[in-house]
């Protein structure tokens, strides 16, 4: 069982890779951050919680989502892999995940990062605001407090990562295909 994490600063492109991506290597594609969406656009407790928060542009609990997650394993017992997109966004995550592949006699196969800086995030999702109508990309302070959150809290997982061997960058600040066709590059050499 093949489990890749697509990583990076929101507006990285993490969710338009991981959808081609999906479609190429037949991979279960889990967003955690859709996950959530739907969770709140059916108004159930969760979702409840977690609209606030996302909204402020801030993190839900750490257990929140780790229990989406496993849900999610549990429920598939068909898939030949999985692509995580927006988990884990802590250390707490990160070693969750450990775990919970270790429960099920499996590791990470590989991280894969798009870089991006901060004003191009704040750029592209400005734009993306334009198309969709996520609360969370609507106001500059958000988006703001967004990226902070990524450099204080989600950045350092890179470090969990890099001493495995598993973790590479990619630049994601190119168009969608040639960045594609780099992500394909790594994961075929796997
Ligand atoms: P983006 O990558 O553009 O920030 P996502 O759709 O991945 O968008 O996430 C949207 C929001 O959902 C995040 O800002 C956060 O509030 C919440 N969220 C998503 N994944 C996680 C996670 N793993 N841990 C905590 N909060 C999360």
């Amino acid at each position: 069982m093949k489990y890749f994490i697509l990583f990076g600063p929101p507006g990285a492109g993490k969710g338009t890779q991981a959808a081609k991506m999906r479609e190429k290597y037949s991979l279960h594609h889990i967003s955690t951050g859709d996950l959530l969406r739907k969770e709140i656009a059916a108004g159930t407790e969760l979702g409840k919680k977690a609209k606030s928060l996302i909204e402020a542009g801030n993190l839900v609990p750490d257990e929140v989502v780790i229990g989406m997650i496993t849900n999610v394993f549990d429920n598939d017992k068909t898939s030949k892999g999985f692509l995580l997109d927006g988990f884990p966004r802590t250390e707490e995550q990160a070693v969750a995940l450990d775990k919970i592949l270790k429960d099920r006699n499996s590791e990470v196969t590989s991280v894969i990062s798009l870089m991006i800086d901060d004003d191009e995030v704040v750029r592209r999702i400005k734009k993306r605001a334009e198309i969709e109508n996520r609360a969370d990309d609507a106001d500059e302070a958000t988006i703001r407090n967004r990226v902070k959150t990524y450099h204080e809290k989600t950045e350092p997982v890179i470090n969990h990562y890099k001493s495995t061997g598993k973790y590479k960058e990619i630049d994601g600040s190119g168009d969608i295909e040639d960045v594609f066709t780099v992500l394909c590059g790594i994961i075929d050499k796997l």
